[in-house]
């Protein structure tokens, strides 16, 4: 079925035939699922144990380059692909599923759209099998929506750089092999104040610091990321200085589509939860689907996920086409994002005080989902992003 969008003049033409392709990849995806995460989903999430032995088994099915080309090592799969993936990973557990999109998307994806060709030979065979764990370090403690305010310095040396500063909330910021990370190079404010670089594990001077204890995606790593006096040649530099910042934003452009498909993934496990255990349970000698209070909130739910899923794959259509795609990406993250939130609060009241416990899966959804609203730019900054870009119109 082809459709046809047209909003503000955009007119915006979408196949939403899910291909074979992507079928055989969404089923790869799911059996790995059920079989290496699901039986270990809460026990990683009660230890907050982040499980590299997974990732590296998500390397040899090629999910952890799905969007590295083959000459790389990578799967060579399109945007559609890796949201199916994302979303399937998801449905089992956010954790996995933004780790997974922390890797591919940021490291992996700042590499692919910035790296040159050595650095890419390189970097990227070791990324796409998992031998290597990517990271990608803009946010500070006291600059996260603010990011472009940065105090992590990079300051010329010879034909080195001398990194000083500490990267904060940083997915795989202890464990990651490599990270690519943005630094100030400029004087604070000044327009085309960052330049981004490559630093590799064990580089002197680079270190993880403190872990976070968090409320959801227990098992995803988010760590500190501490540079003291670390020294990196010119050579670990992408792309020319003083573009670091802009680069992010475009690569957060491609993380936002990653992370809608993480909310995607997030609700339609809560659903499919909550729908099944109103079929199960009874009160008043009969199943609570039979409810309308209950039967409206799955209604809603079902509708929401269907919109969010179709600004997913409008913002993935438009990625794919290399078109621009500011503006969807950040609609479809802020929209998924608030989807996840509203349907996993939802589906724990579907199962009332079972919902509430641990031995039901919807109350993990419900912390998961959180975070989608907030990493990768929160649901204001979303608006801030969609608001500007109409009014630039
Ligand atoms: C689990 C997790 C993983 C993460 N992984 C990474 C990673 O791998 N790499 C990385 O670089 N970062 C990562 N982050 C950081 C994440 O991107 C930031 O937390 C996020 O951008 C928000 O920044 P902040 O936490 O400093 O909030 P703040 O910027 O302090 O925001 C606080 C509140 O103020 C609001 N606000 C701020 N500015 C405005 C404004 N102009 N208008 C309206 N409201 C505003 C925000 O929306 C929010 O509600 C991660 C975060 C988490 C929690």
């Amino acid at each position: 079925m082809l459709a046809f969008f047209l909003l503000h003049n955009e007119s915006i033409a979408m196949n939403f035939e899910t291909s074979e392709l992507t079928q055989q990849v969404a089923a790869t995806a799911r059996d790995f699922a059920q079989q290496h995460i699901k039986p270990y989903v809460m026990q990683w999430d009660e230890t907050q144990e982040f499980p590299l032995s997974v990732f590296k088994e998500m390397g040899k099915l090629g999910l952890m380059g799905v969007l590295v080309p083959e000459k790389y090592g990578g799967a060579g799969l399109s945007y559609f692909e890796y949201v199916t993936i994302i979303q399937e990973i998801s449905k089992v557990c956010g954790s996995i599923g933004l780790s997974l999109a922390a890797h591919n998307s940021l490291c992996i994806g700042h590499l692919l759209a910035f790296a040159n060709e050595e650095q890419k030979q390189k970097y990227l065979p070791k990324l796409a099998t998992a031998e290597w764990i990517g990271a990608w370090g803009l946010t500070e403690a006291n600059t996260g929506s603010d990011a472009g305010n940065m105090k992590t310095t990079a300051v010329k040396d010879g034909n080195d750089w001398i990194l000083n500063g500490t990267k904060n909330w940083i997915t795989h910021g202890k464990t990651g092999d490599i990270a690519v990370v943005i630094a100030r190079t400029g004087e604070p404010r000044a327009k085309d104040n960052a330049t981004a670089f490559v630093v590799e594990k064990g580089t002197p001077g680079f270190s993880g610091g403190r872990k976070e204890n968090k409320l959801g995606m227990r098992a995803s790593e988010t760590a500190e990321m501490i540079f003291d006096n670390c020294r990196i040649p010119d050579a670990n530099r992408l792309g020319e200085v003083g573009n670091g910042f802009k680069q992010s934003l475009k690569v957060l452009d491609g993380g936002r589509i990653s992370i809608a498909a993480l909310s995607l993934g997030i609700a339609k496990g809560a659903y499919e939860a909550a729908v099944r255990y109103s079929k199960e349970r009874h009160q008043f000698d009969q199943p609570i689907s039979n409810f309308q209070g209950i039967s409206f909130k799955l209604a809603d739910m079902a509708t929401e996920i269907m919109a969010a899923e179709l600004l997913t794959l409008q913002a993935c259509d438009l990625k794919i086409r290399g078109e621009a795609m500011t503006k969807q990406a950040a609609m479809a993250k802020y929209y998924a994002s608030e989807v996840a939130v509203k349907t996993s609060n939802e589906a724990v009241q579907v199962f009332g005080g079972y919902g509430y416990t641990k031995d039901f899966p919807v109350e993990k959804y419900y912390r998961d989902s959180k975070l989608c609203t907030i990493g990768e730019g929160t649901s204001e900054i979303q608006k801030l992003v969609i608001s500007r870009e109409i009014l630039r119109g």
